[in-house]
């Protein structure tokens, strides 16, 4: 008896998560010059892990752009990591852009990163402002909350 033949799908194996539409060669995201693969994909693919809350906060929102609900609650304070994170699929992030930053070094076990975020929704272009707060937890830094509007 023979196994049914399936033609493997091109590049199903490799990323399913990922949006086809994000080559690893493009550019990454987060706005950083350097590509995806290179950039924050090294911290969604656990190669490596985000050395400053900066990083980690650019790679949250590439994370977003890129739907990885995995990576998001991955980097989340388990104090305050929600059970479930459904994405909006229609949502498309087009920027960011990090305000400010206050410690959240190697140096440091906390630190704030205040940022704006760029989107399109249903055609429609919008920013979510944040001031976040961010913790190192067991070595690894990891988003705590965001800080109420001044
Ligand atoms: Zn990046």
């Amino acid at each position: 008896m023979s196994k049914p033949k399936k033609k493997p799908l091109a590049g199903l194996s490799d990323a399913p998560r990922r949006p086809a539409t994000l080559a690893p060669a493009a550019p990454c995201p987060c706005g950083r010059p350097e590509t995806y693969r290179d950039c924050c994909a090294t911290f969604h693919e656990g190669r490596a892990t985000a050395p400053t809350a900066e990083r980690l906060m650019r790679s949250r929102y590439s994370a977003f752009a890129v739907g990885d609900a995995a990576y998001l609650r991955r980097t989340w304070h388990p104090t305050t990591r929600p059970a479930t994170l459904d994405l909006e699929p229609a949502q498309r992030w087009t920027g960011l852009d990090i305000l400010g930053t206050t410690s959240g070094t190697a140096f440091h076990t906390e630190g704030t990163v205040e940022f704006r975020a760029h989107y399109s929704l249903h055609g429609v272009a919008g920013s979510q402002y944040e001031h976040s707060r961010f913790v190192r937890e067991g070595g690894e830094w990891v988003y705590l909350d965001a800080l109420p509007d001044a």
